[in-house]
């Protein structure tokens, strides 16, 4: 019997992608992967009987490997490695809190800095299980990150309707943005269309070194904005660089770098949070690991509610979830307080309730 090659290569890319390794060897296995899935199945075949796959643009003699063990009924080698050398399990309250989750509020495609089309997310969040992914691509400011201007935003939501025909049921990609929290605390993009999306998550991406009254006010008028739904890595820290060699468009935004926290009064922050209904952020990132979780811990105890996000910008990283809830466990976040765990119906109730 042979396995499906397709798979196997975009399942190594997932893999890989989740150990946050060099987008240069993702990228090999998803362009074999596309490069395949164009051709008739038996092409496939013959070119690996006839050794002739690397002739194809995107396959390479370890793609093309992998391709014929798969057609052979085998595990490719290069696969089996990878799931032999997977990262340590979770212990039991985080294992409590990922199995709770039923999507993610956080994501990014190559409409903005993403490495993968909205498809190629959206099909790796519904291996994973979710119910659904909230696709949060940046807002016209922020130009590193391509960000959407409102006519680009109009037609990924038109785009994004009529993929969510073709996806498999009890699956669907809600709308979103991931909003720049501009220097004076307003919103940068079009009122009607951020009333629209399903989901507003806001964050500061410039002026991080604002000082703390002016870093306050501006998240206090952001927050206080009925169309804000969750406040996106509150303190912009970043705590490591990336791993050397790792660049590309998925990292654009996200480049290899130390931060310190931004400075503003997190009790009056969490109170306007409470206040207000928006979410705090549980930023999954590896390099990001935000907020930290002693404001965890206090925005627990001001009454706040949460999402556990990963801010994917490829497919693997969906999988980054799991960061983020050993640090909500380990700050004792109950599940119901964590957006993510609910319905979409009951998200998009509690997105679009009237203002407080
Ligand atoms: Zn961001
Ligand atoms: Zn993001």
């Amino acid at each position: 019997m042979s396995r499906d090659p397709i798979a196997d290569l975009r399942r190594i890319a997932f893999l890989l992608e989740r150990a946050n390794e060099a987008t240069y060897r993702v990228r090999a296995f998803r362009s074999a992967a596309n490069a395949l899935a164009a051709l008739p199945a038996k092409e496939v075949a013959e070119r690996a009987r006839a050794g002739s796959l690397t002739e194809l643009a995107g396959v390479g003699d370890v793609t093309a490997r992998c391709v014929t063990e798969s057609l052979a009924g085998e595990e490719p080698v290069y696969l089996r490695r990878l799931l032999a050398t997977e990262g340590s399990d979770l212990d039991a309250e985080a294992t409590a809190l990922r199995t709770a989750l039923r999507g993610d509020c956080h994501t990014h495609s190559d409409w903005s800095d993403g490495g993968s089309p909205i498809e190629e997310m959206a099909l790796a969040a519904v291996e994973l299980g979710h119910e659904y992914l909230v696709l949060t691509d940046h807002s016209p400011r922020l130009k590193v990150a391509r960000g959407l201007t409102a006519d680009r935003l109009r037609r990924q939501l038109d785009h994004v309707a009529r993929l969510n025909e073709a996806l498999p049921e009890g699956f669907r990609i809600l709308t979103g943005i991931e909003v720049d929290i501009l220097a004076d605390g307003s919103l940068d993009q079009d009122e009607e269309l951020l009333a629209r999306l399903d989901v507003v998550v806001g964050s500061v991406h410039s002026g991080l070194n604002d000082d703390r009254a002016k870093m306050t006010r501006r998240m206090l008028t952001a927050i206080a904005n009925p169309h804000l739904d969750i406040l996106g890595h509150c303190t912009g820290r970043m705590v490591s660089s990336r791993p050397a060699g790792v660049t590309g468009p998925g990292d654009r935004g996200h480049r290899a770098r130390t931060r310190a926290e931004s400075e503003f009064d997190a009790d009056a922050v969490f109170a306007a949070c409470v206040e207000h209904r928006t979410a705090v952020e549980i930023n999954s990132r590896p390099e990001r690991q935000d907020p930290p979780k002693r404001l965890i811990r206090r925005a627990l105890e001001a009454g706040c509610v949460f999402a556990i996000n990963t801010d994917a910008h490829a497919p693997g990283q969906l999988d980054w979830q799991r960061f983020g809830c050993e640090r909500a466990a380990r700050c004792g976040v109950p599940a119901d307080r964590v957006v993510n765990t609910w319905t979409a119906t009951d998200l998009i109730a509690w997105t679009h309730a009237p203002a407080t």
